[in-house]
């Protein structure tokens, strides 16, 4: 009686030395019963390819949710500072990252990239660059197909997929992620979170997926942003690029502050 107890009490130190070495944020929280991670094989394995790359370390962004073990979902940050954020969404692209990489490094800007899987598997290079800048780097998802389209296996696939591309490429595991067109079911808000991640939105529209001429998607930017703003740009094509020597300059002169979207808060 007494050796099989002393046995268990063994065991049980034993099992709660086997703590799990990744990400908090990917730590459960504490349950009665041991659970497997709730991580599917490919962000595990691309943890595995983060830590094997010691040299990306300098690049890697340190998300938020890596540090609170807290996802939430994301609008703006805090109102009472002089910090706001650009995301660029759809790349990367031939067309427009280079050139969205050159004006920010020009203004010593960082920014969040919210990258579509497809578009990475083309141009790994590219998403590379961005990543070797020091920006930010988010899971837009594989296809840009509406989240509210998919099955919950289907978006899963699509996130999962693409922070596979994204980490092949750059090393950086994205703890970032945003719907196409701002859309998404509460299951997909609810996917995202159990995943590890922030579900990041925005709220201000530069609206240059919308038509808009560079003139028009600076003097929008400038004329909304305040402290705390989250602006949509997308890095497809020249417009945005025209546009955004004058919003970096705008927003210099209200005194605001560009940081990456995790930097916000
Ligand atoms: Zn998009």
């Amino acid at each position: 009686m007494t050796g099989l107890g002393r046995w268990l009490a063994i065991a049980a130190v034993l099992a709660s030395c086997w703590a799990p070495t990744e990400d908090p944020a990917h730590v459960p929280a504490p349950a009665q019963a041991p659970t497997p991670s709730r991580e599917p094989a490919t962000p595990t394995l691309a943890a595995t390819r983060v830590r094997a790359e010691p040299r990306d370390a300098a690049a890697m962004v340190v998300p938020r949710a890596s540090v609170t073990a807290q996802t939430r979902t994301r609008y703006a940050g805090s109102r009472s500072d002089d910090r706001v954020a650009l995301s660029f969404d759809d790349g990367p692209t031939p067309q427009a990252t280079r050139r969205v990489l050159q004006v920010l490094r020009l203004h010593d800007a960082r920014a969040t990239f919210f990258m579509l899987g497809e578009q990475v598997q083309r141009h790994p290079e590219l998403a590379a660059e961005v990543a070797r800048a020091g920006h930010e780097l988010g899971n837009h998802g594989w296809s840009h197909r509406s989240w509210r389209s998919l099955f919950p296996s289907q978006l899963r696939a699509e996130l999962d997929d693409t922070a596979a591309a994204i980490v092949a490429a750059t090393g950086v595991q994205p703890r970032l992620a945003r719907p196409p067109f701002g859309r998404f079911p509460a299951s997909a808000e609810q996917l995202v979170h159990a995943r590890g991640d922030d579900l990041v939105l925005w709220s201000v529209d530069s609206g240059d997926s919308a038509g808009a001429d560079a003139d028009t998607i600076a003097a929008t930017v400038v004329e909304r942003a305040r402290a705390g703003d989250i602006v949509l740009l997308h890095d497809r094509d020249g417009r945005t690029v025209r546009a955004l020597p004058a919003i970096l300059a705008g927003l210099r002169r209200k005194q605001l502050r560009v940081v990456p979207v995790s930097e916000l808060f």
